[in-house]
């Protein structure tokens, strides 16, 4: 039986948690993939525990799992920590330690909200992008890096490094997803300035001889950034090193104007962690008013990437567009004036769609 750990974590992260470990509950009730889930404490909720953002018994149950599912941590309890010591701390040590490489990010509209996009209805209608992010290496990571003083003029300076490996393993995962969806890769570069990306544009370009059923293209990252404003329906799957991802990614989710419907996975070999791309919403935290969806669609991710649960991944995504037709909507994704319903209640329509009845 595959084993899932399960980091509720700060703010709404119990909250919204909760209601994913419900769908994946009823998913298990359904007749759908069997999976033990061993709760653990991260974040926040950890240094209040235990005096660590990621005690050893959680890093161990995280390594010992085939996913993660996690909430969110972090909020303004823990902000005069200092850096080593803060909830953030927790999640970043357990991305490295589980060698996550690979982050993927879709951005879908739900076409019931496509009045939430700052775009104009007409350029978001078809928008279902995925962006493929390399995690662990580039300028966040590539050495050397400092900072000094130099005939009394301060300096400082980063290394923007891949090797050939690197790029290859992250292509070839964006390659795997573009051959499920509809068989576009656009890879993100700035090969006409920086020699490390020529190398990834090199490396991108041989690694799709692999894949001739996909069809590749190479976009310099101003032009990409351009684009999914201009025109972002043009795109299926977008591939990018770390730092180029880690702006477009953001940039992408606005396209659908809420930060609450947007999942993630962050993929390693054999190990992954699936999260809501949003943080701990300290604002909100503890009223009943958080959008659930987000982290209930990484629920369907994880049925789709760690469980080898396609049907079910699908299944779980249906429910939640079923909850969206029936005109149900937490505060965040709600018109002004219109009804609203709380956390609970949204994950327990979900609840109810995935059973086939309705909330
Ligand atoms: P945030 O994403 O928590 O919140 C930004 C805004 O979006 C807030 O107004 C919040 O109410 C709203 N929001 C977020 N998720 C929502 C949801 N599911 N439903 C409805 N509204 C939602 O970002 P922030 O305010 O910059 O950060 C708050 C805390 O979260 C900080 O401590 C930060 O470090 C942490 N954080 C954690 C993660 C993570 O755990 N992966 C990511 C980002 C930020």
């Amino acid at each position: 039986m595959k084993k899932i750990a399960f980091f509720p974590g700060d703010g709404i992260g119990p909250e919204i948690s909760s209601c994913a470990r419900q769908v994946l509950e009823c998913v298990m009730d359904l007749g759908g993939p069997a999976v033990e889930i061993q709760e653990g404490l991260v974040g926040g909720a950890a240094l209040d525990a235990e005096g660590e953002p990621l005690p050893a018994a959680s890093l161990d149950l995280a390594l010992a799992a085939d996913a993660v599912l996690l909430g969110a941590v972090g909020g303004p309890k823990w902000d005069g920590l200092p850096p080593e010591k803060r909830p953030e701390q927790g999640l970043l040590r357990l991305r490295k330690a589980l060698d996550l490489y690979a982050n993927l990010r879709p951005a879908q509209i739900f076409p019931q909200l496509v009045d939430a996009s700052p775009l104009r209805p007409e350029l978001v209608r078809e928008v279902d992008i995925l962006v493929v992010r390399e995690l662990t290496g580039d300028i966040y990571f590539g050495e050397p890096r400092g900072r000094e003083e130099v005939d009394g003029k301060r300096r400082a300076y980063n290394t923007m490094v891949y090797d050939e490996d690197e790029i290859r393993r992250i292509a070839r995962v964006a390659f795997r997803a573009a051959q499920g969806r509809r068989g576009k890769l656009c890879s993100v570069d700035k090969a006409n300035v920086l020699e490390c990306t020529r190398l990834w544009r090199e490396v991108v370009t041989e690694t799709a001889q692999e894949f001739p059923d996909v069809q590749l293209e190479h976009l310099y990252v101003d032009n990409a950034a351009m684009q999914l404003i201009r025109y972002p329906a043009q795109f299926d799957v977008l591939l990018t090193g770390n730092m180029f991802g880690d702006i477009l990614s953001d940039e992408a989710s606005q396209l659908t104007g809420s930060i609450g419907m947007l999942p993630s996975a962050s993929l390693g070999e054999g190990r992954a962690m699936y999260e809501p791309i949003h943080g701990s919403a300290p604002d909100i935290a503890g009223q009943d008013k958080a959008n659930p969806l987000a982290t209930i669609l990484s629920v369907a991710m994880m049925l789709r990437h760690s469980l080898a649960a396609e049907a079910w991944a699908l299944r779980v995504e249906k429910a939640v567009t079923a909850v969206l037709d029936q005109g149900l909507r937490t505060a965040d994704i709600a018109p002004p004036g219109t009804p609203v319903i709380g956390t609970a209640a949204m994950g327990n329509a979900v609840v109810a769609a995935l059973r086939g009845g309705s909330a």
